[in-house]
């Protein structure tokens, strides 16, 4: 039993010989098949973890998987915005339906509810949490052979639950040089530590620029440290994306599914 035990595991994330794991797990929609759960996090904020989602679930589309994205990042969704994506989501008294991007990815976000994608959302934790868990309880996924997950920044409350009540296989943890340096993302491999859910990969963003005239690579946050810190957790695979213009404009034109395949070797690794 953990120290300070209020016999409560909804408010504890420790994942002690007391608890029962699968009673907080809930049970997708009854019409939804999803094989596999990935969970993109980040320690902090802009660390381009939305994007890493987004070219994560292109990758493994195109690959011929039947992909799914559950965008759970309920106060800054920025992933429908990303592919490009400008229906609703349609519902009807069985479900809600994700919308379909260009390449067929299945996709659920607040951005494809609300009416108006500017409005903000301004809510207390518990109901972010429980939006989040109507995405993986009432939405109808279809066949879908793996769900990535856009979790919301750090470890607070609603990473919680969704680790808790979700049946997640496993998470990719995104990072940037200096991120990296301070302890921030070992906070987020230490909590998925705790919640006994493997780290399959850690992502590098903004690792180096290319020099466009010479394509040498320039460490602009110094050396990385990405391997030797997935050497000290023992994390399987690593990833490093350059910055690049390029990236920016696919992102912001809706096309990153027509990105080049930057993560499609670190997908295969952290799926097979
Ligand atoms: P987070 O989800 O961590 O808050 P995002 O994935 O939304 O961050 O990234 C924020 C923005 O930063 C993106 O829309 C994109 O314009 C930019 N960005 C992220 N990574 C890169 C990169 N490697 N190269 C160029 N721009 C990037």
């Amino acid at each position: 039993m953990a120290e300070n035990c209020n016999n409560d595991c909804s408010s504890c994330g420790k994942n002690c010989s007391s608890r029962d794991k699968q009673s907080l797990i809930k049970k997708p929609h009854e019409l939804s098949q999803i094989k596999k759960v990935i969970a993109v996090v980040s320690g902090k904020g802009g660390v381009g973890k939305s994007m890493t989602c987004a070219l994560l679930a292109a990758a493994a589309q195109s690959s011929g998987k039947v992909t799914a994205v559950m965008d759970a990042d309920i106060t800054g969704p920025s992933i429908p915005k990303m592919y490009g994506v400008k229906e609703r989501a349609t519902g009807s008294d069985l479900g809600i339906l994700p919308v379909v991007t260009e390449s067929g990815i299945q996709l659920i976000s607040m951005n494809v509810l609300l009416e108006n994608e500017e409005e903000p959302v301004v809510w207390r934790g518990s109901l972010i949490s429980g939006t989040v868990m109507q995405f993986w309880t009432d939405v109808i996924w279809t066949g879908v052979d793996i769900m990535f997950i856009d979790m919301p920044p750090g470890t607070g409350d609603v990473p919680l639950t969704v680790f808790q009540s979700i049946p997640i296989d496993g998470i990719v943890v995104v990072t940037t040089p200096q991120d990296l340096v301070g302890m921030i993302v070992k906070k987020a491999v230490n909590m998925a530590n705790m919640m006994n859910i493997p780290v399959l990969g850690i992502v590098e963003n903004m690792s180096y620029i290319k020099c466009p005239d010479c394509g040498r690579k320039i460490s602009v946050f110094g050396e990385s440290g990405v391997d030797a810190l997935a050497l000290e957790y023992g994390i399987p695979a690593v990833a490093k994306i350059p910055i690049d213009p390029e990236l920016t404009l696919a992102a912001d034109l809706g096309k990153i599914e027509s990105y080049d395949g930057v993560l499609a070797d670190f997908m295969k690794k952290i799926t097979e």
